[in-house]
Parts: structure tokens; C-alpha cells; sequence
């Protein structure tokens, strides 16, 4: 690898051997991301989008007891017929949270809901569409098994099970699981905390009139938005000017208190190259070129204790970046067991154009097709800048380094939006 310190390589320059692939720049980030120390205990309802600190093991069987799991009646299965019909005398009702707490015995049956406690010697369920009742009888037939629509004790859970490993993300599932089994408090591990700031003359904050040449600062707001899905806790720097000073005072005060730090913006071409050389004279930096498109000028390294992640200003190369490179970092600084970036292949339904040795990201749309399969189409225009089409897409197309361009009908690597959320 070249010294990151070489200077800007223009865009064009597809073969520059400073540039890493991007895999192998993965590989380098993820060497550098370290799980952050720290667990805490919260309510259960806080749990939700946390990941589990320790392993959660059972203290109870769930269900608790053997149950119906039908509307019906409760027997012995050797009280079944063989064939014909057989009748039974009902001595009762067992409900949901209210057993029936006398004995069953041959010949006898209790009315039961589902849910309810199986009364003692019963062992079967013969559900009320197919028993006729008159009185305090009811008729059976033949068409029953023994042990049919009962739910054994601990079926879903056994005690002493372990129910979630360590690095479970906690979503609506695992907290109705945890509710099933009393736990009102969670270990989670803490989260990693994230502090960011934008860099550029030209950027206003939302609020203050533009004047000629001038953008409003969308990068602080894409990034909110993705780092907040993640679960990270965040801390917004604002705007800082383009000058050597503010730079290192914001990249000091950014690391003093985040596990993260992600700029955008001042790494391309015909910048003053504060961003980096302020960077590298507070920590080190490990790579500053991509084979990346959108997202080629992307820096990594640390700055004090923190990772460091220069992100380009062109608002698609920041969340290609993101998704790429950030957010798996986070998720393993998270301590998410669950890391992979989750793609699937689908057919394109368009011909993709595809700049040589780089890998490229597209913005598509997943849709299914008249047969009812999933196809992919472009979103729209697929300048870098061009943040609309981002917001039309659902999901990102990959098209690997290497690879030759796509012919409708092709099978192209998609990763959905709603898969990257976290
Ligand atoms: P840079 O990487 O600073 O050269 O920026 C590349 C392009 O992205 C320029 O057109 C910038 O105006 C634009 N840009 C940089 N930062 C932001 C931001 N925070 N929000 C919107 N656009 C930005
Ligand atoms: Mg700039």
C-alpha cells in the first residue's frame, strides 16, 4: 500500500496502486474493530434493538404446564372408541388460569379451553366441533388419536435451556421470549457512542438563508438517520469550516468522547487536505483510497482511541460508504453476533453499465415481475451526487471488481435497504 500522505488521485485512475480493493479494505477495518467494553442491565422495553450481554438460560418450563391447545374436551385417549361412537359424562370446566382440580376417571370428561391446564388423567383434546353435547354428555367418535391437541409442558422452552446466546440483537421476538420467562431486567452490552461532523465552506445548517454557492448539510442528516437505525448512541459536531484549525479541534474533541468518529466531506481531489493530514498527526491512518464507486476517496484509520472513518462529501458516497464500510465496523463494535452484509442475487431487469476494476454500487428498485419473481431495475439517475435516486430505491445493487457489465435477464448482487436498517 502506498503512503496515504501521496496526495489525491483523480477518479479516473483506475489502476492507482494505492487503492485498495474493497475487500481487502474491509479485512483492514474489521481487524480494527474491537467490540466496546461495558454491559449494563434495563427494563425490558429498553431492550428492544439492544444486544444481549450474556447468555439467557431458562428458569422455567414454557409453557408452564401441560395444555390444551383447542376449545374442547378434555379425556383419556383410552376412553376413545375404536370404532362407532362412545359417550362421556362432562363434570366441569377448566379455563385458562382457572384449573379443574378434581380427578378424571373413566367415562368422564371436562369442558376445556384452550390454553387451560390439562386436568389430572386427561391426556387428549377432542375439539367441540366434533363432539355432539347434550347435557352434561357428549358423544364421540372414532376419528380421534390419543394425545391430540395438547401442548406438553416446556414444548417451547425447557428449563435450564439456553433460550439466546450472547450478541442477540433484541428485537420483538426475543422480547416477548424474555417476557415469556419473567425477566423484567436485560444485560446488554453498552453502545458504542459515534461522534460526526461535515466539512466544507459551502455547507449551511437547516435554518440559516443560503447565499450564492452555497448547499444545505444533508450528510448530518443521512448519517442521524442510519447511525440511529443501528442502535449507536450519536454525537452531532455541526459544520466545520475547511481550515487546518477547526479540523484538528473538532477531530480532538470528537475522539475525547466517541468510540467512532465519521467525517464527510474535504478528501477529494482540489481540497485542502486538512481532514487526513490532521487525522494522521493525531492517530494514524490506514488506508485513504477505495476501489470504490460511488466513495473512492475514503479514508480509515484512528484518530486518539478512536476508529476513524473519512467519508467523501457526495452524499451517495456517504451512505454507499456507510453500508459498506461503518456499518459492519459498528455492528462488531456493537458486539452483533450477526455481522455479514446480507446480499442475495436476483435477475436485472436492465442493462448495467460498469466502470472497470472497481467495485461499483447502483441504486435499484426490487420489484416482483408479471410472473411473480423478483427482478431489479435501476432507481434513476446514478451520479454520486444524486441522492434522489437513493430515496426511490429500495436497495443497492453490487456489481463486483472485476466483473463484466449486466445484460437484462443477468442474476446481479442486491443488498435491500431494509436489510441494512441493522
Ligand atoms: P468534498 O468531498 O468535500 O469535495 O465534497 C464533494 C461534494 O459533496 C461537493 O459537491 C460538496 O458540496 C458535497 N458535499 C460535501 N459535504 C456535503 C454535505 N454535508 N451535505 C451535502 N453535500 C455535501
Ligand atoms: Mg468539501
Amino acid at each position: 500500500m502506498n503512503s496515504p500522505h501521496s496526495g489525491p488521485t483523480s477518479c479516473q485512475d483506475e489502476n492507482d496502486p494505492g487503492t485498495l480493493a474493497v475487500s481487502d479494505a474491509l479485512a483492514l477495518v474489521m481487524d480494527r474493530a474491537g467490540e466496546v467494553a461495558g454491559t449494563e442491565k434495563v427494563s425490558l422495553r429498553s431492550a428492544l434493538g439492544r444486544v444481549l450481554a450474556q447468555a439467557l438460560i431458562s428458569s422455567l418450563d414454557v409453557p408452564a404446564h401441560r395444555n390444551s391447545a383447542m376449545d374442547g374436551f378434555a379425556l383419556s385417549g383410552a376412553d376413545l372408541p375404536e370404532s362407532g361412537a362412545a359417550e362421556l359424562r362432562v363434570l366441569g370446566t377448566a379455563y385458562a388460569g382457572t384449573p379443574f382440580r378434581r380427578d378424571v376417571g373413566a367415562g368422564e370428561c371436562v369442558r376445556i379451553m384452550t390454553g387451560a391446564k390439562m386436568p389430572a388423567g386427561t391426556d387428549t383434546v377432542v375439539i367441540q366441533e366434533k363432539a355432539e353435547q347434550t347435557h352434561e354428555r357428549i358423544r364421540i367418535t372414532a376419528d380421534n388419536k390419543k394425545g391430540q391437541n395438547v401442548r406438553e409442558a416446556g414444548e417451547d422452552i425447557a428449563a435450564g435451556d439456553t433460550v439466546l446466546e450472547p450478541g442477540t440483537r433484541i428485537g420483538p421476538a426475543q422480547l416477548g421470549l424474555l417476557a415469556s420467562l419473567g425477566v423484567a431486567e436485560v444485560p446488554v452490552k453498552r453502545r458504542p457512542r459515534v461522534a460526526f461532523f461535515s466539512s466544507g465552506d459551502e455547507l449551511r445548517s437547516l435554518g440559516e438563508p443560503l447565499e450564492e454557492g452555497e448547499i444545505y448539510d444533508s450528510n448530518r442528516y443521512t448519517l442521524y438517520g442510519m447511525l440511529n437505525e443501528l442502535g449507536v448512541d450519536i454525537i452531532d459536531l455541526g459544520v466545520i469550516r475547511d481550515e487546518r484549525e477547526a479540523i484538528r479541534g473538532a477531530l480532538e474533541e470528537a475522539a475525547g468522547q466517541a468510540d467512532v468518529v465519521l467525517t464527510t466531506g474535504g478528501v477529494s481531489v482540489g481540497e485542502a487536505d486538512y481532514l487526513q493530514d490532521e487525522a494522521a498527526r493525531l492517530g494514524e491512518i490506514l488506508f485513504s483510497k477505495v476501489a470504490l464507486k460511488p466513495g473512492r476517496p475514503l479514508t480509515f484509520g484512528r484518530v486518539a482511541n478512536a476508529l476513524f472513518f473519512g467519508l467523501p462529501g457526495n452524499p451517495v458516497a456517504v451512505m454507499v460508504g456507510f453500508y459498506q464500510f461503518v456499518r459492519p465496523a459498528l455492528k462488531r463494535l456493537m458486539g452483533d453476533a450477526s455481522v455479514g452484509p446480507p446480499t442475495f442475487l436476483v435477475r436485472s431487469a436492465a442493462k448495467l453499465r460498469k466502470a472497470p476494476n472497481r467495485t461499483e454500487v447502483q441504486r435499484g428498485v426490487l420489484e416482483l415481475d408479471a410472473n411473480q419473481e423478483l427482478t431489479v431495475r435501476l432507481a434513476g439517475r446514478q451520479g454520486s451526487g444524486i441522492l434522489s435516486s437513493m430515496s426511490k430505491g429500495n436497495c443497492l445493487i453490487l456489481l463486483p471488481h472485476g466483473g463484466p457489465p449486466v445484460d437484462p435477464g443477468d442474476m446481479v448482487e442486491v443488498q435491500p435497504f431494509d436489510m441494512l436498517r441493522w
